[in-house]
């Protein structure tokens, strides 16, 4: 399906609201029905239709069908949040005794999923280095159910080989699962690969203005019912139709938005690459790594956020460094409009930092919709003071 048209037409009834261009705000909580019968209908099967907004809503339809239709997958369903869409479908998908293998690294909420709640239902983790597709099949044995991926994660930028572990997993009868929220469905279509399950923070790219916390999964039809049915009507962290309406706003812009970010962010890497100050800059595109040609075979692009380290790592540095910046916000999150910096020391206590840990000392920069030139003259300004 063409890009443009999922944005612009898909999933949008507009003989149905007064042909608006714009889609309502469905502000409602519940549904009326005129018959016992088809009050009974629908009761009986909610996933077919709107009853109630903890399950479907209108507004949030018309977003489902465009988030499913950019993955490529069968259905979507969205959440409250991105950790949402990916603690819910893997509570749907294991039981007690399964065992994970996830991907070293992840977001930070994913590690604590895996190693700190899911214990607690008797679901054990085992994390890999996913650069080595051999490590993951060797991690498999009799009671893996999930093999988890984050290609690529958001600190580190590692990449795994998506169609040799589908493959993998198909062999073992075992569900694949991965969080796109770097590349977004424009620069990485797991589906396409053969991964069971797409996951994404919308709170990033796909609503893009930083004023949402808000997420999506994508698959096919049978498995968005399993988790639907159960887990996510149980745990109830749907998303309001108010933040599915912004996001459907962000939507519109996001080609051009990430193409923005994405090539501004070319700029100032190289920009980072030729100053005497600069040690390494890390991100999926680097020459230097051993998974470059896998990460330009299944990334169309690489975003806007990247890493990089000073040549003097003291955490004095890396703080003058960071205060010093004027436009380059101190902040989490990344994929709105503005540019943002997350030194890792920050999550560090000043005791535990070592400037030998590569973790330790790696600023994480985000670039948003800014110029590169008023970026680059922040950079280089702060790269003075040091
Ligand atoms: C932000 C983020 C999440 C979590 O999303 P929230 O919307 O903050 O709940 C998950 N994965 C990645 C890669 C993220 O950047």
């Amino acid at each position: 399906m063409d890009i443009s048209y999922i944005l612009n037409e898909l999933g949008e009834e507009r003989e149905n609201y007064f042909n608006a261009i714009a889609p309502p705000i469905i502000q409602t909580s519940n549904f009326k029905f005129d018959t016992v019968e088809a009050f009974r209908q629908a009761l009986s099967d909610e996933y077919q239709g709107n009853l109630y907004s903890r399950g479907f809503n209108p507004t949030i339809d018309i977003l489902r069908k465009k988030l499913a239709a950019l993955d490529g997958a069968e259905d979507a369903l969205v959440f409250g949040s991105g950790i949402a869409a990916v603690t819910i479908p893997v509570l749907a998908l294991l039981q007690n005794g399964d065992e994970v293998v996830c991907v070293e690294n992840p977001y930070s909420w994913t590690i604590k999923l895996f190693n700190d709640f899911l214990p607690k239902f008797g679901i054990k983790t085992t994390f890999v280095d996913g650069s080595h597709t051999e490590a993951i099949e060797q991690a498999i044995n009799s009671q893996t159910k999930l093999i988890y991926l984050e290609s690529p994660n958001t600190f580190s930028f590692d990449v795994q080989d998506l169609e040799a572990i589908a493959k993998i997993a198909k062999k073992h009868g075992i569900y694949t699962m991965i969080d796109n929220s770097y590349c977004t469905p424009l620069y990485q279509q797991p589906i396409s690969y053969g991964i069971d399950l797409v996951a994404q923070s919308a709170t990033k790219y796909l609503s893009g203005h930083s004023d949402v916390v808000a997420g999506v999964v994508t698959g096919t039809k049978s498995l968005i019912k399993q988790i639907f049915e159960k887990e996510y009507m149980n745990i109830g962290a749907s998303m309001s139709p108010q933040n599915a309406w912004l996001i459907l706003r962000g939507l519109r812009t996001l080609p051009i938005r990430l193409e923005q970010s994405s090539s501004t962010a070319e700029k100032v890497i190289h920009f980072l690459n030729s100053h005497p100050k600069i040690d390494q800059v890390i991100h999926p595109f680097n020459p230097d790594n051993v998974t470059v040609e896998l990460a330009k075979k299944q990334m169309k692009k690489c975003g806007g956020l990247f890493s990089f380290t000073l040549k003097e790592s003291s955490l004095n540095q890396i703080e003058a460094f960071c205060n010093e910046l004027k436009h380059f916000s101190m902040a989490v999150s990344w994929g709105g409009y503005e540019s943002l910096i997350i030194p890792a020391c920050a999550g560090i206590s000043k005791a535990d930092f070592n400037s030998e840990n590569q973790r330790h000392i790696l600023i994480r920069v985000y670039i948003g919709l800014e110029d590169s030139e008023y970026l680059i003259k922040d950079l280089q300004q702060a790269l003075e003071k040091i």
